[in-house]
């Protein structure tokens, strides 16, 4: 029932009395109107409190000349009510600002949202009471508020930054804020204007202001990617592909990354030739979509340094064809991110209003604003006279419409603004703890501007009616996330943000733009679809992560962490679960030899090195496969030799093309990948005694394989880390060769199935305990598996090479690899250990898919160069993942 005391816009909203509602909700833009309307469909008493005087949110502000979505119209609507999707037609592909505050105001009227909005009020500050468990919020208008929950729909973009140049106040002309344009018309005809910025709102005003300003200076600070939005009717393609399955598009859209349906491109730069990279840029160039360009072009655009900068190269291009005087075209150049690490931008004529006469570019990295005077702007090399100054300086983005616009008290006193101190923590971007009750929509932690708004809005609006209805149902009456769940997700929102570039620029995503603010990224960069996902687990799994309490005692706590995998490994996982595939040991030694090799067809290519050269070495009276990676440097390279996984029974000396490549190119080594015979046709000791020959061989052709003659290396993944080991051992007893160091990548040290990774990891995993049962069996007779050829971890450690042994959490192979470093130290070896938390077996195999691995091969790499004594310089691979597992 409702708790509706006194409704709003009556007399008691008016008078300055209280007004008691069962929700509050700051804000009615697109957020706050869509929460209005599902909470008083579910049932509940809701008022909006907003401080402009209509709806529409960031669209009531941002009034500036030029101002349009760039996301494209169809995609930035409203999806709950498929009528409400054909009663209104978007004009334009990107339509203007008036046109989406009609669209807003067209909603509101619709569903009669105004009657329960009060316009022209702000909150000045927000209490939960522990007492009567409620929030009460008094405002500079009327009643305060009383309501069990407080849904902050205040949008990411809201609070416009102040301009933090000195002398603002001595302007005698005039000044705007695009974020704050005002209501009536702004005449620049025979004005002199400034425009100060250029992010998105800078980049969408300058072209409209020069055409009617008798002279326009713009005052660059930081140059930003942008390219023609190519406005117009919306596209023939995407009208098409909306109109012939709107719920299925909507669907795709919800499950994307972006909010947006494309598809998930899986080619990588280095399988394209320049002349089909070039084609692909052109088409998006001509596309005029964001989302497009900075998800189609090739996989690793968004992921790695060098896909990203193939992009970014092919923009500047245009910059400079388009703009004539070669200074302003150099300063328009932006050379300081990753393209899409920052928010690129939709531009109209933008670049062209740069070839003006009556438009002049300051490059403020050259010559600083010193102060804004009387008539102008000082920079430290001239004074520019004006009669208008713009700031289109950006917003205190994501956090400082909830932290700044008033205060916040939770639980135990304790301030919004104290608690974020030091960047904002939440648990999925929705929720506070120390602040029950309390609703982020689209908040810091969640997918947000990272997204289409209008998809990620009405996921958050929903999650959070639906979560209410069901509290309501089951009698809880408080909702508030624990400390665990909250640590939990800002280790993977960490974890993710290892995942794409977003790091590596100075950014509003990362609080960069405000000085003194915390640094990090704010935003959830793991995906929509992804996302929602997490989201709708969290119930499924009871609530994981919250404590409900209600009436008489009643308390539901269902503790823990909703992600604890990586990201990308989440993913992948998913997919295979997905997939459904039989397990591996069902299929026979052949079936699953053929599995393999389809499986590895479907992954990405692995990156150029200098030379791949197949040979063939003796092992006994067979010949074992080799294939040789040679990095691109001249000269003579230390060699490792490498064995690859597949439990001694599937794989070959080309089933780790990727990882070898990789290594090859990090480590500036040559890597020779063996291929040794395996079981069942091949049985124990045969893996173990070709992996010694192979070793052997090498080392003693060191310099014919041009390699550097002396100590080699060895290196195994899984099975082949076995491999790595077992010969270590072999050589220290046989006499040689001389081994450098040994890295151990996910080894199998032990024959036992005892260790507790073995039962934690069981299942779900990929390598699975009874596939790894299936494998011993097939290599060995159970009286062998005590022998240190099998169980290394059996045998005498003393005196072996260095080594560096890499373990993952998932893994049922986890503690075993443990086990051995920690038995190689107390035998004295020197070790050093990575165990890769929230990593499964495959994480550092799988190149180019699981992109978090990327820090872990690092590791690997710096491991073997200090085993080679080989100083860091020399390696050629790209540094850009540098955090650590
Ligand atoms: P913004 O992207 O943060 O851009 C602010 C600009 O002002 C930057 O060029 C910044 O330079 C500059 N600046 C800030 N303080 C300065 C100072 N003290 N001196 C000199 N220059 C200074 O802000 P925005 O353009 O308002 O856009 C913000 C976001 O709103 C966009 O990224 C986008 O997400 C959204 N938006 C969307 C649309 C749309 O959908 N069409 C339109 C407008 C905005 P630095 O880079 O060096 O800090």
């Amino acid at each position: 029932m409702s708790e509706t005391m006194v409704a709003p816009g009556t007399s008691g909203a008016a008078s300055g009395g209280l007004q008691q509602v069962d929700v509050a909700v700051v804000g009615a833009g697109f957020a706050g109107l869509y929460c209005l309307h599902r909470l008083r469909k579910a049932g509940f008493s809701a008022v909006v409190l907003e401080s402009g005087g209509d709806v529409g949110g960031t669209w009531y502000w941002n009034r500036y000349p030029g101002a349009r979505c760039d996301i494209q119209t169809i995609d930035y609507s409203y999806t709950f009510d498929p009528e409400l999707e054909t009663a209104w037609q978007w004009s334009e592909k990107y339509a203007t600002q008036p046109e989406i505050l009609r669209y807003l105001g067209f909603v509101a009227d619709r569903y009669d949202l105004r009657r329960d909005i009060r316009f022209g009020t702000k909150v000045t500050q927000a209490t939960w009471d522990e007492t009567s468990g409620r929030w009460l919020l008094t405002t500079d208008n009327g009643a305060s508020v009383s309501a069990r929950d407080y849904i902050m729909a205040t949008g990411c973009l809201s609070q416009p930054k102040p301009p933090e140049i000195d002398g603002v106040q001595d302007f005698k002309g005039e000044i705007y804020f695009t974020g704050r344009w005002p209501h009536n018309e702004v005449t620049f005809a025979g004005k002199r204007v400034a425009v100060i910025g250029t992010g998105s709102s800078g980049i969408q005003s300058i072209p409209v202001i020069a055409e009617q300003a008798d002279y326009l200076t713009v005052f660059q600070r930081t140059p930003n990617f942008a390219m023609p939005a190519h406005n117009g009717p919306a596209p023939a393609d995407r009208a098409a592909l909306l109109n012939s399955d709107r719920a299925g598009y909507r669907e795709q859209a919800r499950a994307s990354m972006a909010g947006v349906p494309y598809p998930q491109q899986m080619d990588v730069s280095w399988q394209l030739t320049d002349a089909e990279r070039r084609a692909r840029f052109e088409k998006a160039w001509a596309t005029g979509d964001l989302v497009y360009i900075l998800s189609q072009l090739w996989a690793d655009q968004a992921v790695d340094a060098e896909g990203n900068a193939l992009v970014a190269d092919l923009l500047r291009e245009k910059v400079r064809s388009i703009v004539k005087d070669p200074e302003t075209a150099e300063a328009l150049c932006p050379d300081d991110h990753p393209f899409g690490a920052k928010r690129p931008c939709l531009e109209t004529n933008y670049y062209a209003t740069f070839n003006r006469p009556n438009v002049t570019l300051v490059n403020l990295r050259k010559e600083p604003i010193t102060a804004i005077t009387a008539t102008g702007i000082k920079t430290d090399k001239r004074n520019v006279d004006v009669d208008i100054i713009v700031f289109a300086t950006g917003f205190d983005a994501m956090t400082g419409a909830i932290r700044a616009i008033h205060p916040i008290t939770g639980r135990g006193g304790r301030s919004l603004s104290d608690v974020w101190a030091d960047g904002p923590e939440t648990y999925l971007g929705l929720t506070v703890a120390g602040f029950p009750n309390l609703f982020l929509i689209t908040g810091p932690g969640s997918p947000s501007v990272l997204s289409n708004m209008a998809v990620s809005i009405e996921q958050h609006v929903d999650w959070v009616v639906d979560r209410l209805a069901a509290l309501r149902s089951a009698g809880f009456t408080t909702i508030e996330p624990t400390e665990t769940a909250q640590a939990g997700w800002q280790r993977h929102l960490a974890d993710c943000s290892m995942v794409t570039l977003h790091r590596l620029a100075n950014t509003w995503y990362t609080g960069a733009n405000v000085p003194g603010k915390p640094r990090g990224v704010m935003p959830y960069t793991g995906g929509v679809g992804p996302y929602r996902g997490i989201c709708n687990e969290v119930v499924d799994r009871g609530m994981l992560g919250f404590r409900l309490t209600g009436p008489r005692g009643a308390e539901q706590c269902n503790d823990g962490e909703i992600v604890r995998l990586q990201p990308d490994v989440r993913l992948v996982l998913n997919w295979l679960a997905e997939m459904n595939l039989p397990p591996i040991e069902s299929m026979g030694a052949q079936g699953a030899r053929d599995f393999v090799a389809q499986f590895n067809a479907t992954r990405p290519a692995g990156r150029p090195v200098g030379e791949v050269l197949d040979g063939a070495l003796p092992a006994g009276e067979d010949m074992l496969k080799y294939r040789l990676y040679r990095p691109a440097t001249p000269g003579l390279h230390p060699i490792v030799v490498y064995f690859h996984g597949g439990g001694w029974v599937l794989g070959d000396e080309q089933s780790d093309d990727p990882f070898c490549r990789d290594m090859c190119r990090r480590t500036n080594m040559i890597f020779i990948s063996v291929g040794y015979r395996h079981a069942p046709e091949h049985r124990f000791p045969t893996a173990a005694e070709d992996g010694y020959a192979a070793a052997k061989w090498i080392a003693e052709h060191a310099l014919e394989l041009g390699g550097q003659p002396g100590p080699i290396l060895v290196a195994g993944w899984s099975a082949g880390g076995n491999i790595a080991a077992v010969t270590c051992q072999l050589a220290r007893d046989r006499g040689g060769p001389e081994i450098g160091g040994q890295l151990l990548l996910n080894p199998v040290t032990d024959c036992s199935t005892e260790h507790p990774s073995y039962t934690e990891n069981a299942t779900g995993y990929f390598l699975t305990r009874s596939l790894m049962y299936w494998f011993k069996d097939m290599y060995c007779a159970p009286a062998d598996r005590g022998d240190p050829r099998i169980s290394p971890l059996r045998g005498n450690l003393k005196g072996l090479p260095p080594a560096f042994v890499v373990t993952s959490e998932f893994d049922p192979l986890r503690d075993e690899g443990i086990a051995y470093a920690e038995a190689l130290a107390a035998h004295g070896v020197p070790v050093g250990q990575l165990k890769a938390r929230g990593h499964f077996h495959s994480s550092f195999t799988m190149v180019d898919v699981i992109i978090t691995g990327v820090s872990g091969r690092e590791q690997m790499a710096e491991a073997l160069r200090m085993f080679a004594k080989v100083p860091e310089a020399e390696s050629t691979a790209p540094q850009v993942h540098a955090a650590a597992s």
